[in-house]
């Protein structure tokens, strides 16, 4: 029997997006932390997220709140203390952390029936939310099953399903609903995934069931669909692990928490030491959390999961539609996938009850957000494994030096993968100095002699080459002979970049594009030239040369449609191809196997750009697009091709050898006080005129003077002066430990939405 409950609304601390510090409103008593409310702000209906009671509330008028969203927190309490830590790290609110666990679309069904027979809404109704709470804690804790409890509101069947016409002849009769499936088939191309397919047809799910029976429609499941795509992989057979793969399954104590950098090369194994853990954690009845950097280049390991823990595996990354998100965090909230794949923000995942956390290719610069909250996930990762009391397991080839130097020091358990499979042999790599080839030809050499004539034979082998210049575009910029100046973009501070398929000049920052002038704009004469050639300008030259050739450039440009890259990638997997070109897009995780020829056009590109990550980022990009080359049966090889052949970062990819880079690199940056020797945070800010986005900086360093041991650079302006019309000043943080940077963010507390911003453990400068 529930008893009304008569007590008053008390004063509950809530927080929403914007604005922020959190705001008080009366609310009912015995909400809990992380429990979302729709309140007003301005009249404007938010959502907002529970802090807790306010023990001191401002004396004024309080609102209450409009209505409650959760019966309870939907997040499992150690991911709620991961969002508090986050918020705490990075300088953001816990309000712009939920987003990015649960779907805003994400919502209880208040007609679920807990086991005493009520409804959850007649608790809701009696204000009975500790009784509430205590289901919560229950169902969290998995001793309280409650089926239906989650709204499936745009979710009609399954979301992860894909209708498709199966070809076969009309019946002479369909009825009007089933024409309306048909026609809305045929004008998608033959297929849709269902949630969308019935909406537009405004069709029943019994209008697909029919249709299926009569063999017109057939349904697959989302995982079927990158199963099939990879119907030329070999099976997914279960591989008998090495000594080396033993002895890191070995060394992973489960359900205990522990940081573990399996490092090894490229087709050393890495993938099957996860899956043996993987599997081994789900055999203990808990839960694995996976994170790749990018999935739509891991369909092949999506398969594998698929083939080796059918049913068990949920997929989350940004190129899913919010159906297919909510489809997937659903899944995870009703405990029916117990592995998790994902990309960055997957490490938020609602997931509880972790066993194993994987973070594959942790060096990847891509785990870190380039937008607020400025999250990296791979750090996350090993908070989250601490809080939850399980292994965290990263991997890589060339390890992040903060990471390798994290287990130089201990702190890191190294767990080495020296060999390769029988058979493969690393690629030679050899550099053609241009600087020689300059002297030969005596003018600037995009193709040396020996790419020429190493793509000739390459071809001639019916064997495919990879080509990578990490530039995009025809021409980098364009300048006047006789000024000698360039063309900027004008709302930014860099020069603009010639598309000659377009016919367009653009900024690749803010987008901004023109015709190209004919004469200079600056003073009238007409001897405009290009230099530094981009991608584009790298596929025109390839088909002057090898007219025969099939070739595909895949950079930005070529790939903005949802799904082109990955039918590129399929499409050179599948000899389609005989010449790729593209930037560093094409150095990730894939594998062609007819792929012999590597060629780095310009391998001194990234070192020019002034940040003490460059030689670092260099060595990482030349030693993975080196591993792309002969990874099966045919022995690969790379041309480097350099003007700083001299450079550790090009001497130590060409040896392919990652230690030796980083016993040149670790002291350099020792002796200059860089991570992972010191910490920093860089502060931002913007303004209509330089002076507007200096003050705010200047004011903030005057507060953070007397921080001891922070040592504050700047505020400058930023190595981009301007981007879209606003100016941009910048401030680095900088000291030995993490201590006084955290003491600063105490100091001068961040205004969200305010005009200085904080990137915490900055991988860019730049941008
Ligand atoms: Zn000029
Ligand atoms: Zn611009």
């Amino acid at each position: 029997m529930i008893t009304t409950n008569m007590d008053a609304p008390v004063p509950t601390r809530i927080e929403v997006a914007r604005p922020f510090p959190p705001l008080t409103y009366l609310a009912p008593p015995g909400l809990q932390p992380g429990q979302r409310v729709r309140v007003k702000v301005r009249n404007a209906a938010t959502l907002g997220v529970v802090l807790g009671p306010d023990p001191d509330p401002p004396k004024v008028k309080l609102r209450p709140v409009d209505s409650v969203l959760d019966p309870f927190p939907l997040l499992p309490p150690r991911l709620w203390e991961l969002l508090e830590f986050a918020a705490r790290y990075y300088g953001c609110g816990l309000a712009h952390l939920l987003p990015l666990c649960l779907p805003p679309a994400v919502e209880a069904d208040w007609e679920t029936l807990l086991p005493s027979g009520q409804r959850l809404g007649e608790a809701r109704e009696a204000g009975r939310w500790d009784l509430l709470a205590e289901a919560g804690r229950a169902w969290h804790e998995g001793a309280l099953a409650l089926p239906g409890l989650f709204h499936r509101r745009g979710l009609r069947g399954a979301g992860l399903t894909e209708v498709r016409l199966t070809g076969q002849p009309h019946p002479a009769r369909v009825t009007p609903a089933q024409a309306r499936v048909i026609f809305a088939l045929e004008g998608a191309g033959g297929a849709l995934l269902e949630g969308p397919l019935l909406e537009a047809s405004q069709a029943g799910a019994s209008v697909l069931a029919t249709l299926e029976r009569h063999g017109l429609v057939a349904r697959v499941r989302r995982m079927d669909l990158l199963s099939q795509k990879r119907e030329l992989d070999e099976p997914d057979k279960r591989v008998e692990l090495n000594g080396e793969q033993r002895q890191a399954v070995a060394a992973v104590t489960p359900g205990a928490f522990g940081v573990h950098l399996l490092y090894g090369v490229t087709g050393s194994g890495k993938t099957e030491v996860y899956l043996e853990l993987a599997e081994r954690t789900l055999a203990a009845g808990r839960r694995v959390l996976w994170l790749v950097p990018e999935i739509g280049l891991t369909t092949r390991l999506l398969s594998r999961l698929e083939a080796r823990f059918p049913g068990r595996v949920a997929v989350g990354h940004a190129g899913l539609n919010a159906t297919e998100k909510q489809a997937d965090v659903l899944r995870l909230l009703q405990d029916d996938a117990p592995l998790f794949v994902g990309v960055r923000n997957a490490v938020l995942a609602p997931l509880r009850d972790l066993g194993l956390i994987v973070v594959d290719e942790e060096q990847e610069g891509s785990y870190k957000s380039e937008e607020h909250p400025r999250i990296h996930a791979r750090d996350l990762a090993v908070k989250r494994g601490q809080l939850e009391g399980c292994p965290v397991v990263l991997g890589s080839a060339t390890p992040s030096l903060e990471s390798w130097q994290a287990a130089n020091a201990g702190r890191y358990r190294l767990l080495r993968l020296r060999d390769r499979p029988a058979g493969v042999d690393l690629p030679t790599v050899k550099v053609v100095d241009l600087r020689e080839s300059f002297k030969e030809e005596r003018r600037k050499v995009v193709f040396s002699r020996q790419l020429l004539e190493g793509l000739g034979e390459t071809l001639a082998r019916r064997e495919q080459s990879m080509l990578l210049l990490n530039r995009r575009g025809f021409e980098n910029f364009w300048m006047c002979r006789a000024c000698g100046r360039t063309f900027e973009c004008p709302h930014c501070s860099v020069t603009l970049t010639y598309h000659k398929g377009a016919f367009r000049l653009r900024c690749h920052l803010c987008g901004y594009e023109s015709v190209p002038p004919e004469v200079c704009i600056h003073c009238g004469a007409e001897h405009i030239r290009g230099v530094g050639e981009g991608t584009e300008q790298i596929e025109d030259q390839l088909r002057t040369l090898f007219p025969a050739a099939r070739i595909l450039r895949l950079d930005r440009d070529t790939t903005t449609r949802r799904g082109s890259l990955e039918a590129g990638l399929l499409a050179a997997e599948l000899g389609e191809v005989d010449i790729l070109v593209g930037t560093q897009m094409l150095a990730k995780g894939h594998n062609f196997p007819n792929l012999t020829l590597v060629g780095i056009l310009n391998a001194d590109l990234g070192l020019k750009i002034p940040d003490f990550r460059a030689a670092e980022r260099t060595f990482q990009l030349l030693t993975q697009v080196a591993g792309r080359a002969g990874r099966a049966e045919l022995k690969g090889r790379v041309l480097l091709q350099t003007y700083s052949p001299d450079h550790p970062a090009i001497i130590h990819a060409v040896a392919q050898d990652f230690e030796a880079f980083a016993r040149e690199e670790l002291p350099y940056r020792e002796a200059l006080g860089y991570p992972p020797f010191s910490a920093m945070s860089l502060y931002r800010s913007e303004g209509d005129t330089p002076g507007e986005a200096l003050e705010p900086l200047r004011q903030l360093r005057l507060a953070l003077e007397t921080v001891p041991g922070l040592r504050i650079l700047g505020p400058l302006e930023a190595p981009i002066a301007r981007v879209k019309d606003r100016y941009r000043m910048q401030m680095i943080l900088k000291a030995a430990t993490r201590g006084p940077l955290g003491e600063a963010m105490r100091r001068a507390p961040l205004v969200p939405g305010g005009a200085v911003t904080l990137d915490r453990d900055p991988l860019s400068f730049g941008v």
